[in-house]
């Protein structure tokens, strides 16, 4: 029965509009799939029916495997390999002429490096700064208001106007934020690390990198936080750096249609990701004051290619990022002692010690923390599938957050107003702290939970005397915020999960603190805040599944003592491992829901025992090294692939088996095309192109069908001595699908062509066919 997709992506054209909303609205889009004689048309969001009916029938699988196909495959690649053409060579042996020349120009390409990686530190920073000024300037404001209202009205009995204001003052920022989002730049939703993620595993994310994603990302974490959503702006942190990097480095903006025509030695793919990747640790480091947890989390989590300078880069990057945030946060609240180390002050602990016979319950909590973080990935993730299928209008979507918002709020009302919990004033109250029916001299420790920054309430917990709360008060509010940022994690706002993973993880560990001393009340060494440090990363092992930069943050940013470190990594790691049972961690899950074709550390099980010809695809479009330009020309509209292999040798028409001598990409015949660089006026060119004139237009290119083409060219030849990339990665037909996989991962490559032992091309492999077959 012979298979036909039908592409639901317009073209190749880098970064624009072509893919749109692919992590949130991937299912909007409408996908014709022919099989055979039968005609079928599926959205994605049908997806999750096709797989229940997988089960029953083998047409339906074809069907399932068909729409992760198409859904793949509006998702394109990286280039990681650098194209050593003649052009690129020229550049470098420009220069080889004279030595003292050449090492001066590296040393300048080098001197530039340094300076943007210190740049991305120290402005991911100022963002940092200002976006947390903005915060928390806006939520005291709320807040102080907020509370002088319960005041004042608690004398007359009636609560409702203060509940009215609070939630007119949750909702309205959450409005704007979502607005946003939805209407302006829908990339910016969430905390985009499962994007950068996936950035910097190779694959293109359109939109994600522009200057206009980091405006709506800074402005709707802003709004978000402030409306009291359950979530922090820590992991946006993490994109806002990315696109800072992305854009110092690139010289040039594309939503302001500025090019500054500088670093142009740096627009390409390679380059660009090492200084995303700085970028990405720089926003850990400023989110978390944990320089080293930054890199940690770019090396963990994120990046798939790794060099000894690349990690010395990153650091300084992120080293840089934290000492300027806590500069500027020192001075702004007039503390000179460096105590701000990041947006994400935990506070650092005095000296926590352990005992041996406490590890048992270290682990048990790590148990706890990878059953409850698989059961809050399991119930977002049919939250956020409800939400696919049911809220596709932006307006829906903005109504929606301010649903939310106001449903937190009258949670927390309801919590404050029936939970009686008072507590004597402490000598340094919080500062939005609420009597309710309290005495004089105490304060209502419900309030205190929701009337701040969920930051502050996470160092509450962390830090709070060990009587501050009663057992009831915890536990509703453990359950509430977890459902709360159950919810919230994939509405059309701009939010982090890191601060609700913590919360949720602080309380609980908290309230097995003050449930094992009930029982046991001589036991002093059930220091509440010890348990809460615990919970809090139990939880976030459940929850995101990152060990060893989450460890690290948690040092740094607590300051705990080292031999802590021990009860931290075995609590991660045993909640990790369970968690891993049930499911993938939040950020895989929805790299998977959305089917980008990441490359993983290991290659899809059902791979391990094939080879190259089962799973590569053939026949291959390759071009002749002077090629007909007509010919080109209708092969690129005709298809939808970005890589020509380049053949000589070629018996009769029979491209497709020529002998391989390189490889051209879509993006380099169109900028060809729109040059007119053909052999028949080769004079008139010939002295003038470089490699700028590719670097130029990088990256992005118009789609094929806006470049002009004379039809009387059509007989005109392309030569791609200058052109082509020579030195392309090869493989063979028997070569295992793991070797090839490891080839894939290790250098970042985008093609690769399958030959015989005479060097003729028999298929071709992306990224994509590793996919394919692994469903
Ligand atoms: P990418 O989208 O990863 O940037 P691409 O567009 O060139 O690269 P894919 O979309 O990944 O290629 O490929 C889709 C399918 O087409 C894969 O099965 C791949 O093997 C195949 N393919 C890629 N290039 C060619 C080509 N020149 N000729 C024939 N098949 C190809």
């Amino acid at each position: 029965m012979e298979t036909r997709k039908i592409y639901s992506r317009n073209s190749h054209s880098d970064d624009e509009d072509d893919v749109s909303d692919h992590f949130q609205a991937d299912d909007d889009d409408e996908i014709l799939i022919q099989t055979g004689n039968e005609d079928t048309t599926a959205t994605p969001s049908q997806n999750s029916q096709n797989i229940d009916l997988e089960e029953q029938s083998p047409v339906f699988t074809v069907r399932r495997r068909r729409n992760i196909q198409s859904n793949a495959d509006a998702f394109e690649s990286l280039d990681y390999e650098v194209c050593e053409n003649i052009l690129e060579r020229n550049e470098r042996t420009t220069f080889s002429y004279n030595l003292r020349n050449f090492e001066r120009f590296k040393l300048k390409k080098d001197f530039a490096r340094w300076c943007v990686f210190i740049q991305i530190g120290v402005l991911t920073a100022l963002l940092a700064c200002t976006i947390n000024i903005c915060i928390e300037e806006l939520s005291d404001l709320k807040y102080s208001f907020v509370t002088d209202s319960v005041a004042t009205s608690i004398l007359g009995g009636d609560l409702l106007v203060p509940y009215l204001y609070w939630v007119g003052m949750s909702i309205a920022p959450v409005i704007i934020g979502s607005a946003l989002v939805a209407f302006v730049e829908p990339v910016a939703t969430g905390s985009g690390i499962a994007e950068v993620k996936c950035y910097l595993n190779g694959v293109k994310m359109p939109r994600l990198v522009r200057i206009k994603t980091l405006f709506v990302k800074s402005v709707g974490v802003v709004t978000s936080v402030v409306g009291g959503l359950a979530g922090g702006k820590e992991g946006p942190m993490i994109h806002s750096g990315a696109v800072i990097a992305s854009g110092i480095s690139q010289g040039k903006s594309t939503t302001f249609s500025r090019d500054l025509k500088y670093f142009r030695y740096f627009r390409d793919d390679h380059e660009k990701r090492d200084f995303v990747l700085g970028g990405a640790a720089a926003g850990v480091s400023a989110a978390f004051g944990a320089p080293i947890g930054g890199l940690l989390f770019s090396l963990e989590e994120a990046a798939s290619f790794w060099n000894q300078k690349l990690i010395w880069r990153t650091l300084i990057a992120s080293t840089i990022s934290a000492f300027t945030l806590n500069l500027v946060l020192s001075a702004y609240n007039g503390q000179y002692n460096f105590t701000y180390y990041g947006l994400f002050n935990l506070g650092k602990f005095e000296q926590i010690t352990f005992e041996y016979f406490e590890l048992p319950i270290f682990m048990l909590m790590g148990i706890t923390g990878g059953l409850v973080g698989a059961l809050w990935i399991s119930i977002n993730t049919k939250i956020n599938n409800f939400r696919r299928r049911f809220i596709k209008l932006k307006i829906g979507k903005v109504m929606e957050a301010a649903l939310v918002a106001a449903l937190g709020v009258t949670v927390a009302a309801i919590m404050i107003y029936t939970i009686n919990d008072c507590r004597a004033t402490p000598v340094d109250p919080i500062k939005h702290s609420v009597k309710m029916f309290c005495e004089d001299n105490e304060y209502n420790a419900v309030a205190e939970l929701w009337f701040q920054t969920p930051e502050k309430t996470v160092r509450s917990l962390l830090h709070d005397k060990p009587d501050s709360h009663r057992i009831l008060t915890l536990a509703v509010f453990t359950s509430v915020y977890f459902l709360l940022s159950c919810i919230t994690f994939g509405l059309s706002v701009s939010l982090g999960i890191f601060i609700p993973t913590v919360l949720v993880g602080a309380a609980w560990g908290r309230l097995v603190a003050m449930f094992l001393y009930s029982f046991f009340p001589e036991a002093n060494f059930l220091n509440p805040g010890k348990y809460a440090l615990i919970g809090a990363a139990a939880h976030m092992g459940g929850v995101l599944r990152m060990t060893i930069s989450l460890t690290v943050i948690l040092i740094e940013a607590t300051g705990v003592d080292t031999t802590f470190t021990f009860p931290l990594i075995l609590t991660i790691i045993i909640a990790k491992w369970i968690g891993d049972y049930f499911n993938h961690g939040i950020y895989d899950t929805q790299i998977k829901k959305n089917h980008v074709p990441l490359l993983h550390w290991d290659p899809p099980k059902n791979h391990q025992r094939k080879c190259a010809s089962e799973i590569m695809n053939s026949p291959v479009i390759c071009f002749k090294m002077r090629e007909n330009a007509g010919y080109i020309y209708e092969k690129l509209k005709e298809s939808k692939h970005n890589g020509f292999p380049i053949v000589q040798d070629v018996v009769g028409d029979k491209r497709g088996h020529g002998r391989i001598c390189g490889m051209i990409l879509r993006s380099q015949l169109i900028v060809m095309f729109m040059n007119k660089y053909f052999e028949e006026n080769r004079k008139y060119w010939e002295n003038e192109v470089t490699i700028h004139k590719f670097r130029d237009m990088y990256p992005r290119y118009p789609s094929i069908e806006t470049v002009k083409f004379n039809p009387d060219k059509a007989n005109w030849t392309i030569n791609f001595d200058l052109f082509m990339n020579p030195s392309i990665t090869t493989c063979n037909e028997l070569d295992s699908v793991s070797k090839i996989f490891g080839i894939f991962r290790a250098l970042g490559i985008r093609h690769m062509v399958v030959v015989d032992k005479k060097n003729r091309v028999k298929g071709i492999i992306t990224r994509k066919d590793f996919l394919n077959k692994s469903i």
